[in-house]
C-alpha cells in the first residue's frame, strides 16, 4: 500500500556566515481527528475550573469586607467539582488515546 508522507525541510545553519548548514526532514504531523467526547469534557473542566476561580474571588471580596466564612461551601463544592471533571477528562484521555 502506497503512503503519502508530507514532511518539512528544516535548515539549521552552524554558523554565524551561514556557510555551513545541517538539513533534516521532519514528518509533518498526521491529521488528527478530533475527538468530540474530549473536547466535551475539556470544555466542562473549563468551566468547573471557572467557577472555582469565581468562588475565590467571591471568599475574597466578602474578606475585604469584613465577612470572614462566606462562600467556604460553594467553594469546597466548586473544588470536588474541578476535581471530578478532571479526572474523568484524564480517564477518557487514557482509555481512548486521545
Ligand atoms: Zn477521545
Amino acid at each position: 500500500m502506497e503512503q503519502l508522507i508530507q514532511a518539512y525541510v528544516v535548515t539549521f545553519y552552524t554558523d554565524k556566515s551561514q556557510s555551513r548548514m545541517l538539513r533534516f526532514f521532519v514528518a509533518a504531523p498526521s491529521p488528527i481527528i478530533a475527538c468530540t467526547r474530549k473536547e466535551a469534557l475539556t470544555q466542562v473542566y473549563l468551566r468547573a475550573v471557572s467557577e472555582y476561580h469565581r468562588m475565590q474571588s467571591a471568599k475574597l471580596a466578602a474578606l475585604r469586607h469584613g465577612e470572614s466564612f462566606l462562600f467556604e461551601d460553594e467553594l469546597a463544592a466548586a473544588a470536588s467539582e474541578r476535581k471530578r471533571a478532571k479526572a474523568a477528562a484524564l480517564a477518557h484521555s487514557k482509555e481512548h488515546g486521545c
